[in-house]
């Protein structure tokens, strides 16, 4: 039986490669071939976009996982030996790169945070995880930022392993692994009699910052990440959390790891303390304002305004959109946004996908065109070179000859329609297509 099954899949995996060259096929739960470092495929699109500019009429070789070649169709050529992909009407694009995920979350309208936190099993969120994973990359998504396991302790650095080592689908990870909260700070909040596990590790003060960072670093965190705001009580706005002290600390013990630093923050204080301690990125940035986004610009932090998440959580509150007046906080999150636009900062584009369904990344993108002012072209550049540059990965984020061969086909042109984002057509991973049952 086994056997014969095995036989299945080689069959189904042979036919697949003649057509595309390598095919991680949906029949088979083996690893992933490889992609051949002799495998040529030329890509033949409508356009490409390569990360800065649209080309139409532009072609692409890919040789094993990386690219080769890009240009004019008639200056890329046939080589021998190329299989050829013909991608009429479709724009071939850079791997889409998330900038911020919860891969261990699902949407809080299925289960409120809390629930997720305290009443699901850890095997059961990482057997979620996996799905969210592979809608992840389907989406076209072949790079996330994953911001924390809010409570799974560090599920992240195994399912960054079982996609490295081929046996599930998925992006290529950055992962937080716990993520830092000062005493108090954070959630679930439960009977003042009762602990409960909280969503991300508590530290404070010199000592217990500086062993929880490089404890968390130790176990695999690619990056750290600190939540420099909260609310301390239910209902309440949020206020600072960590003192400059501590962030300052929990930076230069993450640089010397080699590890930057990301902050949630939504107060001009608490972004203003994680601005001036050096972090990387402020995530949300819900009320900032003019003074400190000039800070940020000064100091090199970009924002990512996750404007996707506020929009589901607003709905999940009961907003009707379209009808009903939109929420205060929605307002304030749009003003917030647009003088951050005029700041001239640096823009990261990521959804807190989670908070909303996995494989619905585009969304954040989608928003910032049609609700929030950008170009489609600045959040296309912002989404591939823009996050690749942000998040130090210069071997991915452009389509150029030597880089990973990440690429996304979508049909139409996204660079006028933002919402061609949702037509993906092919995923290709290191050289390696992924089918995308459409
Ligand atoms: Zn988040």
């Amino acid at each position: 039986m086994h056997f014969s099954l095995n036989l299945t899949s080689a069959f189904y995996r042979l036919s697949f490669s003649a057509l595309l060259g390598v095919v991680w096929g949906s029949v088979t739960a083996q690893n992933p071939p490889p992609a051949p470092a002799s495998a040529i495929v030329l890509l033949r699109p409508a356009a490409v976009f390569d990360g800065e500019a649209l080309h139409p009429g532009w072609a692409v070789l890919v040789e094993g996982d990386k690219i080769k070649a890009v240009g004019p169709a008639a200056q890329v050529g046939t080589p021998a030996g190329a299989r050829t992909l013909e991608l009429p009407g479709q724009t071939l694009l850079p791997g889409l790169i998330e900038g911020h995920s919860h891969l261990l979350l699902h949407p809080y309208n299925e289960t409120s945070w809390n629930d997720q936190v305290l009443q699901e099993s850890q095997a059961l969120r990482v057997a979620r995880a996996t799905a969210h994973a592979r809608a992840t990359l389907l989406a076209g998504y072949t790079t996330a930022r994953d911001l924390g396991t809010e409570g799974a302790d560090y599920a992240d650095v195994g399912l960054k392993q079982a996609i490295d080592q081929g046996f599930i689908p998925g992006p290529r990870l950055l992962v937080a692994t716990r993520a830092l909260v000062a005493t108090g700070s954070y959630g679930p909040k439960l009977s003042v009699d009762v602990d409960v596990p909280q969503g991300a590790q508590e530290a404070d003060g010199v000592d217990g910052i500086v062993r929880a960072v490089r404890e968390q670093i130790g176990k695999g965190a690619d990056i750290v990440k600190v939540y420099a705001d909260y609310r301390w009580g239910k209902g309440e706005p949020s206020r600072p959390t960590f003192s400059q002290e501590e962030l300052t600390l929990i930076v230069q013990t993450a640089k010397g790891a080699g590890r930057p630093v990301v902050a949630h923050a939504s107060t001009p204080e608490g972004m203003r303390r994680a601005a001036l301690a050096g972090v990387e990125t402020i995530e949300h940035g819900d009320a900032g304002t003019t003074e400190v986004f000039k800070l940020m610009k000064q100091r090199g932090v970009a924002l990512c305004p996750t404007v996707a998440a506020g929009d589901a959580i607003s709905q999940y509150q009961g907003w009707k959109k379209g009808l009903g007046p939109e929420p205060e906080r929605l307002q304030q999150k749009r003003l917030s946004v647009q003088a951050f636009r005029k700041s001239g900062g640096v823009l990261v584009v990521g959804g807190d996908v989670g908070v909303f369904r996995h494989g619905e990344n585009s969304r954040e993108a989608e928003l910032l065109v049609q609700e929030y002012g950008y170009s489609a072209l600045e959040v296309l550049q912002a989404q591939t070179s823009g996050n690749a540059r942000v998040f130090h990965l210069p071997d991915r984020g452009r389509i150029q000859p030597g880089l990973l061969a990440d690429l996304v086909a979508v049909e139409g042109d996204p660079t006028q329609q933002i919402t061609a984002l949702r037509q993906v057509r092919l995923v290709m991973k290191g050289g390696v297509s992924y089918p995308t049952d459409k």
